[in-house]
């Protein structure tokens, strides 16, 4: 499960982020993450933490960036809070992840370490699920119905075309039904020619425009995403 880091916690069965939770070390191979140096108080805090995890699940997850056999384990979360401000939630893999992969959190994070941050007790994290569900179902508040929203690179092969122009050409004659394409931004990088767009689901957006170029040569070869931002549900104002 990927979450954008300090974007609401987003758990099971639920389509909008937790109220009052922000996600930290939500990791995905397919997301670039930031790396750096923590220091190592702040890991040992960390650590600490990571013994007592909540929410255990029935199964373990597997570290997806540790390579052969040996790769790192968990099965829980970390639920940290200050005394007051949101709750932090994040994998029990989080200190493998600065440990072993260089994953640094962000600063908001680590200051919070720094000045002492306590579990919450796993009724409390059960209770805050449930209350957010009720609300949904009942009168939801502007925080409860956040929900995800993701910007995507569609990738075609570099020697795929000769110029800019080009990889536009290709991609306006073969439109298909849907115009987005028309408008998107397109670039040449490093990893070839790139079209720019925002989606729901980054993986049907993808499968959707190679589709439109199956039919013929110069179809995208790879795509990134990451979580933009979160939407929220639209505002009446009658001033
Ligand atoms: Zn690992």
């Amino acid at each position: 499960m990927y979450c954008e880091d300090l974007s609401p916690y987003h758990y099971h069965g639920c389509p909008t982020g937790l109220p009052g939770t922000l996600s930290i070390g939500w990791l995905d191979r397919s997301v670039p993450f930031n790396t750096g140096r923590v220091s190592d108080q702040v890991l040992d805090a960390i650590r600490r933490f990571a013994r007592n995890p909540v929410r255990l699940m029935r199964g373990v997850h597997h570290c997806e960036f540790c390579t052969g056999p040996a790769a790192a384990t968990g099965n829980g979360e970390l639920w940290m809070r200050l005394s007051e401000g949101p709750i932090f939630v994040s994998p029990q893999l989080l200190p493998h992840y600065i440990e072993k992969h260089d994953y640094l959190p962000p600063s908001e994070f680590l200051a919070a370490i720094n000045r002492q941050i306590e579990s919450v007790p796993e009724e409390e994290c059960d209770r805050m699920m449930r209350e957010h569900i009720q609300r949904l179902n009942n009168s939801p508040s502007r925080d409860d119905i956040l929900i995800e929203l993701f910007e995507i690179q569609v990738y075609w092969q570099s020697d795929s075309f000769s110029d800019l122009l080009e990889f536009q050409k290709h991609l306006d004659w073969h439109q298909g039904p849907a115009p987005t394409l028309a408008t998107s931004p397109l670039s040449h990088r490093s990893e070839g020619y790139r079209l720019d767009a925002v989606s729901r689901n980054p993986a049907a957006t993808y499968a959707d425009i190679s589709r439109r170029f199956e039919s013929i040569s110069r179809v995208p070869y790879m795509y990134r995403y990451r979580l933009v931002y979160l939407q929220e549900s639209w505002t009446t104002v009658r001033p």
